[in-house]
């Protein structure tokens, strides 16, 4: 039995005629010799209109609720698209996360998928040649519904071709990977390959390509994730372990940008690395996401420094509360307007240089960086949210991308 899992974004499915025009390709794919299993998002902008209208009813809405709310969204494109299928004369059915038993961590709306029973699965493959799966949802262990965060029903998909070892090929409004946000950048350059470590690199760095998640999941059962359009025929982008030999390393593959980053900076910590354990634990328990972590050691004190995004500053104002609840004399400060401004590229590993290449473009800019990580792979830094765009497109204009 040949089988693959296809997800269909969005934007894919954002009105009738789109569902049907996806219910025609699954239908190819069926004419072809394929069972498909297929993973939908909520239809179009579903999802941030359930975020505004739980807004309306209480400012911060109570996250089991909210899952409960968003949850609703991929079970109405999943249902519609089973139904344009039955009327192709598709043997298709829908279901959801409980049915397919998706189970997850419990943290609401940024759970993380634990197993999936693949057996439900199996059986109904044997009844039936396409079976829509609601993205994004999953079951915690208290039976309550999950979310995988925004854009987790890539991860969903992934999560279930892991399982069944089978394909997975990505549909949505963009047709591949490209060097940049092709929508910002128009020159951007389309890959034909990208491999997984750099894929999750520019993920995880604010490049909507792929929900992160899922880029580790393909990696780790080494299941190789196929990103291409639903509107249209274009190749798109294979994600894999290594480039095939023939392909040209770039230096740097691909740059990007994460917009509504805050600046943390906390100061006079006592030095002694039990504070900074305790920070990271409270930051994880609330399933926040810190990145350029910097650590000043000054006149028997610490000073920390970090960012995170926006939205999470209330829940990090709790975390460092109940952390540093027995130091005195400890001061938090919070800066806004920052982006964080990428470039990624396995090819660095074996080319000096890139990072003076960088920065002489982001001086060329009149940039001038405020935090920098790097790693093996990527060099990350921190810059005015007004001047971002100025200084990607000078990093882009001298890596060529
Ligand atoms: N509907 C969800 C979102 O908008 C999940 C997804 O699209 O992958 O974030
Ligand atoms: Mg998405």
């Amino acid at each position: 039995m040949n089988v693959v899992v296809q997800k269909y974004g969005g934007s894919s499915v954002a009105t009738p005629e789109r569902i049907k025009n996806v219910a025609q390709r699954i239908k190819k794919k069926v004419d072809e010799g394929y069972k498909v299993v297929v993973v939908v998002s909520a239809m179009g902008k579903t999802t941030d209109n359930l975020i505004k209208l739980a807004k309306e009813i209480s400012p911060r809405p109570d996250s089991r609720e909210l899952d409960m709310l968003l949850a609703t969204g991929e079970q109405v494109s999943a249902a519609l698209l089973s139904m344009a299928l039955k009327d192709l004369g598709v043997k298709a059915k829908s279901l959801n996360a409980f049915q397919v038993k998706i189970k997850t961590t419990p943290h609401h709306t940024s759970a993380r998928i634990v197993d999936i029973d693949d057996s439900v699965i199996r059986e109904n493959l044997k009844d039936y040649d396409v079976l829509v799966v609601t993205g994004f949802q999953g079951v915690n262990e208290h039976g309550d519904l999950t979310t995988l965060g925004r854009g987790g029903s890539d991860t969903s998909a992934v999560a279930l071709a892991a399982k069944l070892r089978v394909p997975c090929e990505i549909y949505s409004d963009v047709d591949g990977i490209y060097t940049c946000d092709p929508r910002v950048h128009p020159r951007a350059k389309k890959l034909a390959y990208i491999t997984y470590d750099e894929a999750l690199e520019l993920t995880a760095l604010g490049a909507k390509v792929l929900h992160s998640r899922s880029v580790e999941i393909a990696k780790k059962y080494g299941i190789p994730i196929y990103c291409a359009s639903s509107f249209t025929e274009e190749e798109g982008t294979m994600v894999v372990e290594r480039l095939p030999e023939w392909l040209e390393e770039p230096v740097v593959t691909g740059a990007t940008i994460s917009h509504g980053q805050i600046k943390v900076s906390i100061s006079f910590l006592p030095k002694d690395v039990k504070y900074i354990t305790a920070i990271f634990e409270e930051v994880g328990k609330r399933a926040l996401n810190v990145d350029m972590i910097s650590l000043v050691p000054s006149n028997g004190k610490v000073f920390l420094s970090f960012t995170i995004l926006e939205d999470h500053k209330e829940d990090l104002d709790e975390a460092l509360k109940e952390a540093l609840r027995d130091v005195e004399g400890w001061k938090s400060t919070y800066e806004g307007g920052f982006a964080k401004l990428s470039i990624v590229g396995v090819g660095m590993r074996t080319s000096p240089g890139v990072a003076a290449r960088f920065f002489e473009a982001l001086e060329r800019a009149g940039v001038t960086p405020e935090l920098v990580t790097t790693s093996e792979i990527k060099i990350s830094c921190l810059v005015p949210e007004e001047k971002a765009e100025e200084a990607l497109k000078s990093v882009i204009e001298e890596f060529e991308l």
